[in-house]
């Protein structure tokens, strides 16, 4: 249960936490009882913690209505440029603070629960709810820069799935995150559409048809995205797979009403559950479902709000698609939503009849992708005979969009067939299949990488065909963090520091925290950091032994690796300087070593063996070291159980310590190497994705930057990677392998890690030998450092003050002006006339 504020807390915290004027505290109460007792029909003595939550959810949703109406009638009023993101990758989040935040309402909220709240009911009423992808921070700065944007995805009925360890391995289980009903989403059964899958193509003179299609309907469901104190709440639409009434009904096939009834489990598992996958394609008929599925009801949402809109002044219904490139934006989050692109010339060729060249036109001046990965393994490529089954029409269309992207390419390149093999959306072998990014670059105005150097590698790798013919059409835009979620949310006692100093302005406009730079000295300001760190790494400690029963040391250095469990992300590399300190600990353990909790958390994709059997690695490391009375708690190894955005929210404030240390070339961005450096711990890393320009903003010695560059990688690739020289080389290198090998982390099955040996030793595509030796000694500058507290704190700072660029505000500031044509804004739109709000 919060404790009520002291009137001197309360002056403190207005400007990060929003007012607890008396008028407001009432309101709420009032509003809260409501809500208790009329939509969860509960009194006081029979309510639970979730009963609360969802009266307080409810509560503050009623703030957000007005303006989520006001706000689309302001678009309707206006008629600006929409932007439609799209992505099989957000799903709900933790709206409820968020909410709180944006709406300035989170003191308020506190009262009025302190209040009202039964003394007999126990803690917080702030339930965790669902954890969610950062593509939300997106949505949260269109939103905040007065964007009219609509986020289009699917509504997964099971999330991310939930990750248990159980003797020391990953088991997964399901994610039901709708069990017990959503306050924040509204079901629009009136908008539902129709999708259309299988059937066969018809080509008649008065066009092209296409019959005999199964209908799966798309029922949508809104979720209010509010801005940041603007007034502005945009929409975010997600879509669920409902049977048609008539379900196979009409069907002679099929064993009559019952089984028909119990058959419309198969069109509804279209949005059942999200592929778990990371930077990896698995071709799958039902993921290619679920591509077109957000694909096809997002579109006609699309056209239907474009036909329908103001047209200047008079109230028209617009016929005429030519003008779409100016109202509308089409974004395709990596390659998912590729399908936008045939599907958007069907609809403007079979059913608006429009010639091929002018619907080419509409559609690549609406379309723009955004590249995520260079992975091989990760891009997609879908077999042509699943598309011929699945969407026979759209099939027909990508091979006439390549067959005049060829020509084209032909004219430019007379006689070199080998470049035309290449840049076909069409990869011929065994199985034909369709390269998607291909698809994507050729059916957009705009393609983008998410870090400079991986824009860089783009162009000079991946797509450089591509570049060399239409170099206008390459782009940038570094990927951001929303620092409304990833400072004032999750670590206020930073935010208000730093308010204290420089007003709260920043939140709005990151690139203000440079002020900070005026304080690097000041000795009030260096406290007042480490103090507020000392303060999160306590209440982390806290959470940890109360939910694991782990008591960890939170005078040692929080030393923290979470992301997902992937080779490229080499927790492997991380390992190894784990077990290097360990031995180092057992050969000389007089010596005064500087303590560190080691913490790595995150998730494998369930297929994915090595990824597995990386996480049983860290537990196994973990439990030999962490029970070692000689290393005592000098050195501990935890593995963080179910990393999720509502653990990152807590151990990222609470880090010393962020390790970004990928093989250089790899890491397209990351975004978790931003959200460290904003709430005040310092780096280690290779300069990979985002980190090249985290050392840029921050001066390269306030990083820890070690490892090769992409240029050393790319020359070892020619020159070929030796890992078996690294290992007969360096003697700390050579033991921990043996170690591995040997059994010394698994006494009860000696070869249990036999796979990663092997493949450490033979044929790791990720070089982590190559860096291990720079590694380690970057490492033991760090320890060297953390000795130090206020040169230590000093460099936090000048990291803090460097991290305006990586705002998504900036981010989206730049898609809206380069991609999109769109002007973003911080005036506030006009308040609702309801007095409450
Ligand atoms: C930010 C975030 C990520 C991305 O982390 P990277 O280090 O950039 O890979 C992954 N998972 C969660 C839960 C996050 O919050």
């Amino acid at each position: 249960m919060p404790k009520p504020l002291t009137d001197q807390e309360k002056r403190k915290q207005i400007s990060v936490r929003g007012l607890a004027g008396v008028e407001n505290v009432s309101d709420l109460k009032t509003n809260f009882n409501r809500h208790l007792h009329f939509t969860l029909v509960k009194d006081r003595n029979v309510a639970t913690k979730r009963d609360y939550y969802f009266a307080l959810a409810n509560t503050v949703r009623d703030h957000l209505v007005g303006r989520w109406i006001r706000t689309q009638q302001h678009y309707y009023e206006k008629d600006p440029k929409r932007v439609y993101y799209l992505s099989l990758e957000f799903y709900m989040g933790r709206t409820l603070q968020n909410t709180m935040v944006n709406l300035a309402l989170e003191n308020a909220c506190d009262e009025a629960i302190y209040q009202v709240r039964d003394p007999r009911c126990p803690r917080s009423v702030a339930v965790p709810h669902r954890s969610y992808l950062d593509r939300s921070c997106f949505l949260d700065s269109m939103a905040s820069l007065g964007l009219a944007a609509y986020g289009y995805g699917i509504r997964y009925e099971f999330g991310i799935f939930n990750q248990k360890i159980v003797n020391g391995w990953q088991v997964e289980e399901a994610d039901d995150w709708l069990r017990y009903g959503n306050p924040w989403e509204k079901a629009r059964p009136e908008y539902m559409r129709p999708v259309h899958f299988y059937g066969r193509v018809e080509h008649t003179p008065e066009g092209v048809k296409w019959v005999d299609t199964q209908v799966v309907l798309a029922l949508p469901y809104d979720t209010p995205i509010p801005g940041y104190r603007n007034n502005v709440v945009n929409t975010m639409r997600l879509w669920s797979a409902k049977a048609p009434c008539d379900f196979n009904l009409k069907d002679f096939n099929v064993g009559g009403y019952i089984q028909a009834v119990l058959d419309r489990n198969l069109a509804e598992n279209i949005s059942r559950v999200l592929y778990p996958n990371d930077n990896f394609f698995e071709g799958k008929e039902l993921r290619l479902k679920q591509e077109y599925f957000v694909v096809a009801a997002t579109l006609q949402d699309i056209i239907r709000r474009f036909k329908s809109s103001k047209f200047g002044s008079t109230e028209v219904v617009r016929v005429d698609l030519s003008t779409l490139p100016e109202k509308v934006a089409i974004q395709l989050n990596d390659t998912h939503p590729a399908m936008a692109i045939p599907e958007l010339m069907r609809i403007l060729v079979d059913t608006e009849h429009l010639t091929w060249e002018k619907a080419w036109d509409i559609c690549t001046r609406t379309c723009a992708y955004t590249n995520h990965t260079v992975l091989p393994e990760a891009l997609e490529r879908w077999p042509t005979d699943l598309l011929q089954n699945l969407l026979p029409r759209h099939l027909e269309i990508i091979y006439e969009i390549n067959r005049r992207h060829l020509e084209r390419i032909a004219k430019l390149y007379p006689g070199d067939d080998d470049r035309l093999r290449r840049m076909s959306l069409v990869e011929e072998g065994h199985q034909k299949k369709i390269n998607m990014a291909h698809l994507c670059i050729v059916g957009s105005h705009a393609v983008n990488g998410v870090a400079r150097i991986h824009s860089d590698i783009l162009k000079a790798t991946l797509f450089k065909d591509f570049y060399e013919v239409d170099p206008d059409k390459f782009q940038n835009k570094t990927n951001g963090i929303t620092p409304r979620r990833w400072l004032v949310m999750c670590n206020p006692g930073l935010a208000e520091v730093i308010a204290e100093r420089i007003g709260d302005d920043y939140i709005r406009d990151l690139d203000q925290l440079k002020k900070l730079l005026e304080f690097v000295d000041d000795d009030s300001l260096i406290c007042d950091i480490a103090k507020i760190k000392q303060e999160n790494k306590l209440k982390f400690s806290a959470y940890l032994e109360e939910q694991y029963k782990v008591k960890i040391n939170p005078n040692s250095m929080f030393d923290v690796q979470v992301k997902r469990i992937h080779e490229y992300k080499r927790q492997l590399l991380n390992c190894l300087h784990i077990i290097t300190l360990y031995n180092r600990i057992k050969k000389e353990p007089n010596k005064d070593w500087t303590p560190r909790t080691i913490m790595i958390g995150g998730k494998a994709a369930p297929g994915y063996h090595t990824a597995k059997l990386i996480i049983r690695l860290i537990t196994a490391i973990g439990e030999i070291v962490n029970n070692d009375p000689v290393v005592g708690d000098r050195l501990k190894v935890i593995f963080l159980e179910n990393y999720k955005v509502t653990l990152a929210e807590r151990i990222i404030p609470a880090s010393d310590l962020s390790e970004q240390i990928s093989t250089a070339g790899t890491e397209a961005s990351g975004t978790g190497n931003m959200k460290f450096m904003l709430n005040g711990a310092l780096t280690i890393g290779t300069m990979d994705g985002a980190n090249v320009e985290m050392a840029e903003e921050a001066g390269e010695e306030n990083l820890f930057i070690f490892g090769m560059r992409v240029e050393d990688v790319e020359a070892m690739d020619k020159s070929g990677y030796d890992a078996m020289e690294y290992y007969n080389r360096i003697p700390e290198l050579k033991q921990a392998m043996d170690q591995i090998a040997g059994g010394f982390f698994s006494p009860d099955q000696h070869d249990l890690f036999k796979d990663i040996v092997n493949m450490l030793l033979h044929h790791d595509r990720f070089k982590v030998f190559a860096d291990y030796e720079a590694y380690i000694k970057c490492q033991d500058k760090v320890s060297a450092l953390y000795r130090n507290p206020k040169e230590w704190t000093k460099k936090v700072i000048y990291n803090i003050a460097s991290c305006g660029k990586f705002s998504s505000d900036r981010t989206i500031s730049q898609y809206a002006r380069e991609i999109w044509g769109m002007e973003p804004s911080l005036e506030k739109i006009p308040a609702p006339d309801d007095p409450r709000q």
